[in-house]
């Protein structure tokens, strides 16, 4: 079967001042065609470094991807690299050129002298058209092996790789290649390793399906990788080991594939037609931002206070004075009191109320840092949480207080 290899180039990317997200962009798509990637590596802007990995690479795969250095500046240098691995010269295309003036002049721009470097390819090999940019894509191919080479810049890189690399892909297939489909589960409210006991056996490295997990901002995402010879029969597996996980995994599930966790909430309240308000103090309104993030939530979400001081608790959503003066701003009972404030006087039928302390200052023995109190007041209940999230930075406790307000929320709405 078909498998590939990447390689990124870019001194940026070794030196530490960019991260090589192309990599992982492009692997995950490829897993998605049912290639593997077996190889990828990063090298800098030198023409021997390039023809090296490219050397290498072509050892060890049939696609080779190659992202970055095609620019017009002096350190763009994958077309020198190409054409050396290959052992041609490069050629000049006037109609690339063309093309690249054109696109300056649209834009109203007169045409560096430099640019003229990018209608240059290595001779044997094609232009891959670039629609957002002006460098454009190198492609070789012969029976064996095809070659890519792509812009550095992610949303150049991926415009062209779906457009116009994909398709050539699937059109290589060979016959009898396995395919592969992958589901995601999306799980929160438990560590990844109680996950991983839950599942026991299931995710024995030599099972097919194979079941990865990866945790992110709290997230924990199971990755299920079934593998057949046909579509059909992969798909099936996979569904069946959806089905299987969130059995055995219960309420942890919130989502499945790319459902983040404030569109399942929202996807909710818009079946069960009911209205969400929030008021925020420790979040300073992250939640109403996660919640506004998805399209469509007006039709459910009426708004938000960001009630940061006490006054503003007070005279905003009706806490009383000496509710704070006993219990403190952080406490179970004026959390309680923001949730119902909020709910009635914005009308919602649900109303989120967060008050914590965020850090790195204002922490006591008794209030640490971390400390967060979520309430869900609803048409019939009003329950409050309590969660330590530190110590940990001010980042860290924000996002988790959001993330459990939402999910708080998701179960109280039910399945
Ligand atoms: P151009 O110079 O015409 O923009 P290019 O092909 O020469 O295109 P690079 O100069 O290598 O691309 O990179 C352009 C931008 O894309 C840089 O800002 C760089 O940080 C970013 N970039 C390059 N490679 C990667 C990568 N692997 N992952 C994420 N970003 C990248
Ligand atoms: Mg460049």
């Amino acid at each position: 079967m078909q498998n590939a290899a990447i390689i990124t180039v870019g001194n940026e990317l070794l030196n530490g001042y960019a991260v090589d997200t192309n990599s992982s962009w492009l692997a995950g798509k490829l897993l998605l065609a049912s290639i593997p990637v077996v190889y990828s590596c990063s090298v800098s802007d030198d023409i021997e470094e390039i023809k090296e990995a490219i050397q290498y690479a072509s050892g060890k795969a049939d696609i080779i991807l190659i992202t970055g250095g095609l620019g017009p500046t002096d350190d763009d240098l994958t077309r020198n690299g190409l054409a050396k691995f290959l052992g041609v010269e490069l050629e000049y295309h006037d109609e690339i050129y063309d093309k690249i003036k054109k696109l300056f002049k649209a834009r109203k721009y007169s045409i560096p002298e430099k640019n003229k470097v990018q209608a240059y390819l290595p001779a044997g090999t094609s232009e891959i058209e670039n629609t957002l940019g002006t460098a454009p894509g190198i492609l070789y191919e012969n029976d064996k092996k095809i070659i890519a080479a792509m812009p550095g810049v992610p949303s150049e890189m991926q415009k062209m790789f779906e457009e116009s690399i994909l398709p050539k892909l699937f059109s290589r297939r060979r016959h009898g290649d396995d395919f592969f489909i992958i589901r995601k589960i999306k799980c929160i409210g438990a560590g990844e390793s109680t996950i991983a006991e839950m599942l026991g056996d299931l995710m024995a490295r030599d099972r097919n399906p194979q079941i990865n997990c990866t945790v992110s901002q709290g997230i924990i995402t199971l990755h299920i990788i079934a593998r057949a010879e046909d579509k059909k029969s992969a798909e099936k597996m996979a569904a069946e080991d959806v089905e299987k996980l969130s059995g055995i995994l219960g309420k942890l599930v919130y989502g499945f594939d790319e459902q983040s966790l404030a569109e399942v909430v929202g996807q909710k309240l818009s079946e069960q037609k009911k209205t969400l308000a929030t008021a925020e103090s420790c979040t300073g309104g992250l939640i109403a931002k996660m919640i506004t993030d998805i399209p469509g939530s007006s039709s459910y979400f009426t708004g938000g206070w960001v009630t940061y001081n006490n006054e503003a608790k007070i005279s905003q959503l009706g806490v009383e004075k000496g509710l704070i003066e006993k219990f403190g701003a952080v406490s179970s009972e004026v959390s309680a009191a923001m949730a119902a404030g909020a709910r009635q006087r914005s009308g919602a039928d649900f109303a989120i109320a967060v008050t914590g302390i965020a850090g790195p200052a204002g922490g006591t023995e008794q209030k640490p840092v971390g400390l967060v109190f979520i309430s869900i007041a609803g048409p019939r209940t009003l329950d409050t949480e309590q969660f330590l999230f530190g110590p940990r930075n001010r980042d860290f406790i924000r996002l988790r207080t959001c993330q459990n307000a939402l999910n708080l929320l998701r179960l109280k709405l039910g399945s």
